[in-house]
């Protein structure tokens, strides 16, 4: 059911497992938080105790990229790459199916409204009863809409450890309902920032294009990986 990397759980479904166990989460009269974790939230948790609090609460953790992918490998554990911005569209798709009412929260304005625009294109029949873009102060404003809305998929796009932490949060307020943290998935499904092409996601290899086509990233994401690593290889050897 899971395994563990650097004392956090990951839990090792393959990508369909992944998808039923979040629909069947949707379904259930309780809220729960799916993380999809990379090297830089692993970094990122380190130097902040609530962070590592939600990873470790959280109900479902997949590894969203390949350098957790290969730390996995590392510590001997072959699990499958669960890319975020996959998941949420199956569970759109499975929302769409089982009529399961949706909420999307994040990006700005002009972005979220596109992206609900090409969704709405796909799928049809799919019941969004709530969105709102990710640039709000008020917190529990949202929340308060988002148990109006009775959705019990949720999405929020509004960059880690942000989106975590107000979906950890709603956790205390909410009825029911799935959330999960989908970063830049909004950008991608409005069409203004390109996905990779599909062999640099067979590769595993989305961070190299998307660095490589937002140079501004590559402070951000390029160390992340090699750092990631060797802290799982002394992990491994020295602790
Ligand atoms: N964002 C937001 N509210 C904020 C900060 C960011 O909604 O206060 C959005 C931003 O517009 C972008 C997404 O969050 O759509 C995060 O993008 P990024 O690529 O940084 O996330 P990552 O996938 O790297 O976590």
């Amino acid at each position: 059911m899971s395994v563990e990397l650097l004392g956090y759980r990951i839990n090792d479904f393959e990508f369909s497992e992944a998808v039923d166990n979040a629909l069947k989460l949707a379904k259930e009269n309780k809220v729960s938080q799916i993380v999809t974790i990379n090297p830089e939230m692993f970094e990122a948790a380190e130097y902040d105790s609530e962070f590592s609090k939600i990873i470790d609460e959280a109900e479902m953790v997949v590894p969203d990229g390949i350098g957790v992918k290969i730390g996995l490998k590392l510590n001997g554990y072959d699990v499958e790459r669960i890319p975020g911005v996959d998941l949420a569209k199956e569970l759109l798709h499975g929302a769409a199916d089982e009529k399961i009412p949706v909420a999307i929260i994040g990006a700005k304005e002009e972005i979220i409204i596109k992206a609900i625009e090409n969704i709405k294109t796909e799928l049809s029949n799919l019941n969004i009863t709530y969105y709102h873009n990710g640039y709000f102060n008020d917190d529990n404003f949202i929340y308060e809409e988002l148990k109006k809305s009775e959705a019990r998929i949720i999405l929020v796009a509004m960059g880690s450890p942000r989106q975590e932490k107000f979906i950890y949060n709603a956790k205390e307020v909410l009825p029911y309902g799935v959330m999960i943290g989908i970063g830049g998935s909004l950008d991608v499904w409005s069409g203004v920032v390109k996905r990779a092409p599909e062999i640099y996601q067979k590769l595993g290899m989305e961070w190299l294009y998307r660095t490589l086509s937002q140079p501004e990233r590559i402070k951000r994401i390029f160390p992340a990986i090699p750092l990631f690593l060797l802290k799982v290889l002394k992990s491994k050897y020295f602790e």
